[in-house]
């Protein structure tokens, strides 16, 4: 699943690409878009701004008109020049939308709506996110509130909750925990508000990090908002490092499925141990 920064740049890029521009084109392939299209069409319409918010991605047009898609795994947003060659086929195009100098293609996209401002603000699924990690007035007391609501769940699995906390993804839950020092199935309860409050912090740092290092301005052509790719797997401590030493101290980095969805989380087992014996400092090797 994309991580909220991720989605952050994708929704950068397609408002550098898109913003201030009137939509020439916007094709709809899944049956309730092109009727929603059909009912009040998005062509002639301004495409005033593109936000991120968690992990959806909004295009908002004149009219108070929104176009909400989410990527989960599979989705992808492209930007090209037009007559430009894509570099995915054209069958797996769901959404498209075409200003005079640019046309950004969605494809693969498995959430796509169109929706008013009004409804979507009223009932739609971004009225329970969690903070948003990279919003500007994120709201740490109200994540840590969230998050003490969940105090049965496993930290690992909380992170990861949307509801709890907007914009952590599979690859940043193991980093955060790995940082912070924190086994990924001690259960919220076992950790004091500090804690908790630093690995809030972590997670926003690593965030932001990330947002900041890619470039900003809309390269000629930007296929850039691909899937895989989160961050340089260098940089990463844990995540996919399977069997490998730890950075930190050696010991082999250990696998672990957790939750529901059963997720795969990566961990050093010597650095984050399991707690069984309520709060208590973190091993502080990492910081
Ligand atoms: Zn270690």
């Amino acid at each position: 699943m994309p991580e909220g920064d991720t989605i952050f740049r994708t929704a950068r890029t397609l408002h550098l690409a898109l913003a201030g521009k009137p939509v020439v084109r916007f094709e709809a392939r899944t049956a309730g878009l092109a009727s929603a299209n059909d009912d009040d069409p998005v062509e002639g319409r301004r495409v005033e701004r593109v936000d991120a918010v968690g992990k959806h991605c909004l295009v908002r047009f004149s009219g108070e008109l929104v176009l909400r898609t989410h990527l989960r795994m599979s989705g992808a947003w492209h930007v090209y020049r037009p007559g430009e060659r894509w570099q995915l086929s054209a069958s797996r195009v769901r959404v498209l939308v075409a200003v005079p100098d640019f046309v950004a293609v969605g494809f693969d996209v498995p959430v796509a709506e169109l929706v008013s401002e009004d409804r979507l603000a009223r009932d739609g699924p971004l009225r329970h996110l969690g903070p948003d990690l990279l919003a500007a007035d994120f709201d740490p007391d109200e994540a840590l509130r969230r998050l003490r609501a969940r105090s049965r769940w496993p930290l690992g699995e909380a992170l990861l909750d949307q509801h709890a906390l907007a914009g952590i993804g599979n690859v940043y839950r193991s980093e955060i925990l790995h940082i912070e020092g924190i086994h990924p199935e001690t259960l919220v309860s076992e950790l004091d508000d500090g804690t908790l409050r630093r690995v809030l912090a972590t997670a926003r740092r690593l965030l932001l990090a990330n947002v900041s290092a890619s470039r900003a301005g809309v390269p000629r052509s930007y296929a850039g908002v691909r899937r895989t790719t989160v961050v340089p797997s260098a940089s990463l401590f844990v995540y996919g490092r399977r069997g490998e030493p730890c950075l930190g101290c050696g010991g082999a980095i250990a696998l672990r499925r957790l939750g529901r969805d059963a997720r795969v989380v990566f961990f050093c087992p010597r650095c984050q141990p399991e707690r069984r014996e309520g709060p208590s400092e973190a091993p502080s090797s990492l910081r």
